[in-house]
């Protein structure tokens, strides 16, 4: 069998939780909480199950569920998604992605991805016969930074699409009005289609708006906004979150959705649909999570940890080179077995392997999951 992936294995995510399993050891490697969501959130799933919701809903998800992220991106970003034309429900932010590149890259076309990258674009485009493009981000003392002379110099006329994740995983980045006004220079003029990875789009810090593509009426004509209600309301599990774009391009889309899982759970869509009615879970997100990451921040100030900034995400950067010189993949596992806590290898966020002396730890864990692992980091 010749493989449609043959350089695809299983994902870092899932290696390094079962070597925490396996080496008992706190799992600050793949992003999620270990905390419980709201249960006001889980009342409405069993809600929608004894209502009897529990039949196909319509292929583009329920129109309570679809009006509901339209007035939520109206009022938060400014920009008005027509719900019934321009907005999809799907199986999480992964299946978003998927089906947006699936939808629009033909064999041969370019896409541009900026590296670090989370893992689930380029498979993405290999599968659709598109050709990845790294763009490497910038690292120096004052952390990474997407370049975007070198993201000019990587179009061409094969170049059908650029992949931005902002807040970015698994930087802790964020993009600003500044680099959104560079894309729009770079794209301007031509057919290149963008897809914002805005996953993380309720964990921005210190005060700072997100810089949603949907701010920016040059960027979201021609762009795929992915979202994902996982990491908004704590439910990873959940698997379920929503694209956003312009009727043209979400016809595309539905044509690979509808065949893809053709809908999403309905007990969940209720749920959330009526959920979304109240901001205050999202609007309390940043405070919530900058107060983890501070904490996670302090308690590795004594280390001979560098701590990297974090911007956003629920991730934080650490580089090690005072501590080891082993590889990046080598220090996360010696970590995992040797001090008890599990932490990703930014490398295998690249293309090409790349060592920076760079490890990821993510930080959406109750304090007491904190605390224990900084007790054990903190000696190092
Ligand atoms: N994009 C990024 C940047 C992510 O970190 C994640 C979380 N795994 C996803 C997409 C996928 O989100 P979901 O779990 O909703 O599919
Ligand atoms: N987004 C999560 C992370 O970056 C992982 C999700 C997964 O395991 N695929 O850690």
């Amino acid at each position: 069998l010749v493989s449609r992936l043959p350089h695809v294995g299983t994902t870092v995510f899932t290696r390094m939780s079962q070597l925490a399993i396996d080496h008992g050891a706190v799992n600050l490697g793949q992003g999620f909480p270990d905390f419980a969501c709201d249960p006001a959130l889980v009342d409405l799933v069993t809600d929608a199950m004894r209502a009897g919701h529990n039949q196909y809903p319509p292929m583009t998800g329920l129109p309570a569920l679809r009006q509901a992220i339209a007035a939520k991106i109206e009022a938060t970003y400014g920009h008005r998604y027509d719900a019934n034309t321009d907005i999809t429900v799907t199986a999480g932010a992964s299946q978003a992605i998927q089906s947006a590149i699936l939808a629009v890259v033909h064999p041969g076309d370019e896409v541009i991805v900026i590296e670090p990258a989370y893992d689930c674009y380029a498979p993405a485009i290999a599968l659709a016969g598109g050709v990845v493009v790294p763009v490497t981000m910038r690292l120096d003392a004052d952390g990474y930074r997407v370049e975007w002379a070198d993201v000019r110099a990587a179009v061409t006329p094969r170049t059908r699409m650029v992949v931005i994740n902002t807040p970015h995983n698994p930087t802790g980045t964020i993009l600003r009005q500044a680099d959104l006004d560079a894309l729009v220079a770079i794209v301007q003029d031509t057919q290149i289609l963008v897809l914002s990875d805005e996953v993380y789009e309720h964990m921005v810090f210190d005060g700072e708006p997100h810089a949603s593509v949907a701010r920016h009426p040059a960027l979201a004509e021609r762009a795929f906004v992915v979202s994902s209600f996982g990491k908004t309301f704590h439910v990873t599990g959940w698997k379920i979150g929503y694209v956003a774009a312009p009727a043209a391009l979400m016809v595309e889309f539905r044509k690979v959705h509808q065949y893809n899982v053709f809908c999403v759970n309905a007990p969940m869509q209720h749920a959330i649909a009526g959920y979304l009615q109240d901001p205050a879970p999202w609007r309390d997100l940043p405070a919530f999570y900058q107060a983890k990451r501070d904490l996670f921040r302090a308690g590795l100030a004594a280390s001979r940890f560098t701590l990297l900034p974090s911007d956003g995400t629920y991730f934080q950067c650490v580089r090690y080179d005072a501590i080891s010189d082993l590889s990046e993949a080598e220090f996360a596992e010696w970590l995992t077995r040797e001090i008890k806590v599990a932490a990703i290898p930014v490398s295998a966020f690249y293309s090409q392997l790349k060592e920076s002396h760079v490890v990821r730890f993510c930080f959406a864990k109750k304090d007491e999951t904190l605390q224990l692992a900084l007790e054990r980091l903190a000696q190092l």
